[in-house]
């Protein structure tokens, strides 16, 4: 990509969406990134409090971004918490939280950051979505449904957005080395590295180089496309 854009990334002030607000700013983007609780993580990067459950808040953040760096025009959709629980144990609090933090909240997201987008007509979408979507996961119904509705999000947006040169993709890592992973039992962390056949995780700055690859001009003809970045865990799906 070699002109200068506006990036948002949600989900920026660690791991995955760290990785790629630091990796825009390397390649000279205007950046920012939002959570709930930004801590300022690095001076080329604006950070942006706003909680995606919240259209007002979501609304405010963009307000801000476009008045100090301009309308936003490549959107990384990363933000999104695990729930995890057993089927018969897990409360419709824990069900709801997490789809409306990663699916809804991503659609709060992307429904904003379009308007100016077609205004351009130009824009790029990216969320990110994880292998358990498509493959299914033991104790993340709630997590693997909010993944795999990312799907069906993003391509009904490719569909819709098309002919406006906006671009809507999906990626979907394996296990990272974020807080995320660290969080699982070294029992359950050993389990999921067994089953990569590159047999170990990927470490953020992987899963930020394909999303800058699809912000870029050379992949200005992917649209509804879904990029595993899961060192062969969901071959075949
Ligand atoms: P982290 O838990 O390290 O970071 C999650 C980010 O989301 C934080 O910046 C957090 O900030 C933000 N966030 C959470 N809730 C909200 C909210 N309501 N509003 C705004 N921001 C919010 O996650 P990872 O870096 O590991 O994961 C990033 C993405 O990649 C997630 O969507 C995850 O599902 C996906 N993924 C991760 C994998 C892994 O193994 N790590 C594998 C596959 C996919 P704050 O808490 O301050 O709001």
């Amino acid at each position: 990509m070699t002109e200068a854009r506006t990036v948002l990334v949600t989900g920026g002030n660690r791991g995955i969406g760290l990785a790629t607000a630091r990796l825009f700013a390397d390649l000279g983007h205007r950046v920012a990134v939002t959570a709930r609780d930004p801590k300022s993580v690095d001076d080329r990067i604006m950070s942006v409090s706003c909680d995606q459950t919240d259209s007002d808040a979501v609304d405010a953040a963009f307000e801000d971004i476009e008045s100090n760096l301009g309308a936003v025009q490549v959107l990384v959709a990363n933000a999104g918490i695990t729930r995890d629980q057993l089927l018969l144990r897990m409360s419709d609090e824990e069900f709801s939280a997490v789809i409306d933090t990663n699916l809804t909240g991503s659609y709060r997201m992307a429904r904003r950051a379009t308007r100016a987008m077609l205004r351009a007509r130009w824009g790029r979408l990216i969320f990110v979505s994880s292998v358990v979507g498509l493959l299914g996961s033991a104790g993340q119904v709630n997590y693997a449904a909010s993944k795999a509705g990312l799907v069906g999000l993003a391509r009904s947006m490719a569909r819709e957005l098309g002919s406006r040169n906006i671009t809507s993709n999906i990626v979907s890592p394996g296990p990272v080395e974020t807080e995320m992973f660290a969080s699982l039992t070294d029992d359950q962390q050993t389990t999921i590295i067994e089953q990569v056949p590159l047999g170990r995780v990927a470490r953020p700055d992987e899963i930020a180089e394909t999303i800058a690859f699809l912000a870029s001009d050379s992949a200005a003809y992917i649209t509804g496309a879904v990029i595993p970045i899961d060192g062969g865990l969901g071959m075949g799906h």
